[in-house]
């Protein structure tokens, strides 16, 4: 989609330091890192949020997750935390489906 942040880091339009690739998904550092392990795991194609999954598309979704435990075992991580922000009100600002996954420090539950 034209105009949209993430699409132009999956077509390599702007630069990004890329933990993993496929066919499907890419992973990169987060440019404002809030936990020493901090990685944005994107779908190639363009869905807006959360609330656009539905049954033809939900296999993206799935291999955002099946990515994240991939780099875990990759990085040998204990432990880790996907966030996914759904619309402004829950701190959404790239309009591009991405999984945060947070890790390297202690998580604290319930999140702010
Ligand atoms: P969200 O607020 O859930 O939409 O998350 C968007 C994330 O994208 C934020 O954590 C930003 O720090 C991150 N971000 C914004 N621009 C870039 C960029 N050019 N490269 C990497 N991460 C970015
Ligand atoms: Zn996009």
């Amino acid at each position: 989609m034209e105009n949209c942040l993430f699409c132009k880091i999956a077509k390599k339009e702007i630069q990004a330091a890329v933990i993993y690739e496929n066919d499907y998904v890419l992973a990169f550092n987060d440019i404002s890192p809030q936990a020493p392990v901090h990685i944005l795991i994107i779908p190639k194609i363009h869905i807006s949020t959360p609330a656009d999954i539905n049954p033809e598309n939900s296999s993206e979704a799935g291999r955002l997750v099946e990515t994240a435990a991939a780099i875990a075992k990759d990085m040998g991580l204990e432990g880790y935390r996907l966030v996914m922000n759904c619309n402004e009100i829950a701190g959404q600002s790239v309009f591009h489906l991405h999984c945060h996954m947070l890790a390297g420090r202690e998580m604290k539950w319930p999140p702010g």
